[in-house]
C-alpha cells in the first residue's frame, strides 16, 4: 500500500503518518525527518539543504527526488514499496508528484491513497506554534491539542521534547508563503485522482485515526 499525505505543515500529518505505520505496518518516509538528520549529521546533503531548511523555503526538486530514489528505489529497497510506504511531507511540488508517479510506475506499483488534511490558516499558525518533538524518536505533541503525559517528556521513548527552530512566529510565515505558492496547486492535481481523500485536520486526533483506518480498510 502507497500513501501519501498532503497539506500544509501543521495540520498533524506527521502524528498520523506515525500512527498509521505502525497500525498497517508501513514505512513512513517524512522528508523533513530525514533532512533534518541530515542536517544534525552534518553530511553533504544536509549542508546543502540546511539553507532553505532554516528559512522556511523548499529544497530543490532534484535533490530531493534523488533523496526519495534512494529510499525507495535498488534490490535492498524493493520490498518497501511491496509491503507499503506513507510519505509524509512529499511531494510538495508538482514536479516531484509527477517524479514519484514515475518512480512507481518503474517499480510497478502506484499511489493508492493521497489524503489531503484540510485547516485554516489561522488554526494552522496555532498549530505549528504549539508544536513539540521527541529529540529521540521525533514523536511530535502540541501543548494544548495533543499533550504529553509529562510535560517536556515524551510519552512513547521518554527522550526531551524540543520546539523545532522553524516552528517559530516569523519561519512559520515564511513557510506558510512556500505551502501556498508551491505546495497548494498539487492539491488541485490530486484531488482528480480516484484515490483522493479529503480530511477535516481540525477533526479530534482519535476521529481521524478512525475515518483514515476505516477507508484503507483496517
Ligand atoms: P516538514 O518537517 O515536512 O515541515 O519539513 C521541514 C522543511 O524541510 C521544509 O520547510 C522544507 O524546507 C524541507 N522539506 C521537507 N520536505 C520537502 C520536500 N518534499 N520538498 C522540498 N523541501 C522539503
Amino acid at each position: 500500500m502507497i500513501i501519501v499525505l498532503l497539506g500544509a505543515p501543521g495540520t498533524g500529518k506527521g502524528t498520523q503518518a506515525q500512527f498509521l505505520a505502525r497500525r498497517f505496518d508501513l514505512e513512513a518516509i517524512s522528508t523533513g525527518d530525514i533532512l533534518r538528520q541530515e542536517i544534525k549529521n552534518g553530511t553533504s546533503l544536509g549542508k546543502k539543504a540546511e539553507k532553505f531548511v532554516t528559512s522556511g523555503g523548499l529544497v530543490p526538486d532534484d535533490i530531493i527526488i534523488d533523496m526519495i530514489r534512494g529510499r525507495i528505489d535498488g534490490p535492498e529497497n524493493r520490498s518497501r514499496t511491496r509491503t507499503g510506504v506513507i510519505f509524509d511531507g512529499f511531494p510538495r511540488t508538482l514536479s516531484q508528484a509527477k517524479a514519484l508517479e514515475k518512480m512507481l510506475s518503474s517499480l510497478g506499483s502506484g499511489i493508492d491513497r493521497a489524503i489531503y488534511f484540510h485547516m485554516p490558516e489561522e488554526r494552522i499558525i496555532e498549530r505549528l506554534s504549539g508544536r513539540r518533538v521527541c529529540t529521540d524518536c521525533g514523536e511530535t505533541y502540541h501543548v494544548v491539542y495533543n499533550p504529553p503525559k509529562e510535560v517536556g517528556v515524551c510519552g512513547k521513548c521518554g527522550g526531551a521534547l524540543y520546539q523545532r527552530e522553524d516552528d517559530k512566529p516569523e519561519i512559520i510565515r515564511q513557510r506558510l508563503q512556500t505551502y501556498n505558492r508551491d505546495t497548494a496547486p498539487i492539491i488541485d492535481y490530486y484531488s482528480k485522482k480516484d484515490y483522493y481523500l479529503q480530511v477535516d485536520a481540525y477533526d479530534d486526533i482519535d476521529r481521524i485515526k478512525e475515518k483514515i483506518t476505516r477507508v484503507l480498510g483496517g
